[in-house]
């Protein structure tokens, strides 16, 4: 059902794991699939440098949080925020019709993940 490259980053996936002094963190889940995904992240300057994902999930899910937060690092939290899940299975070269709400799920973590830090940086300003 799924193509070699999928398997391959389901197989070997990278950035698994979770940041304990993240600055961001992003939790998100499905029914569908009962896929649960919590995604970290590591900010400085505005970029991210670091982004560590944990997902329950199906092999979907997890080669897309492979792909997704390695696609971040190194960008700024306005370039992270516009990354989509169509690019995600772009890089996959494309995952099965029914598994593409589960690559929505990386695109989400790293957006909730974002908002996170932003709302701490808003509470530090703020004391
Ligand atoms: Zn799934």
């Amino acid at each position: 059902m799924y193509n070699k490259k999928v398997m391959e980053t389901f197989a070997n996936p990278q950035n698994v794991g979770y940041i304990e002094d993240n600055d961001g963190a992003g939790k998100v889940g499905n029914a569908t699939c009962g896929d649960i995904m919590e995604i970290t992240i590591k900010v400085k300057d505005n970029v991210i440098t670091d982004a560590k994902f944990r997902t329950f999930g199906c092999a979907a899910a997890v080669a897309t949080s492979s792909v997704a937060t390695s696609m971040v690092i190194g960008m700024t939290v306005d370039e992270a925020l516009k990354l989509t899940n169509a690019k995600v299975v772009e890089y996959l070269e494309g995952l099965p019709p029914q598994k593409i709400h589960c690559s929505v799920l990386a695109e989400e973590a790293i957006k909730e993940a974002i908002e996170d830090y932003r709302r701490r940086q808003k509470d530090k300003e703020n004391k």
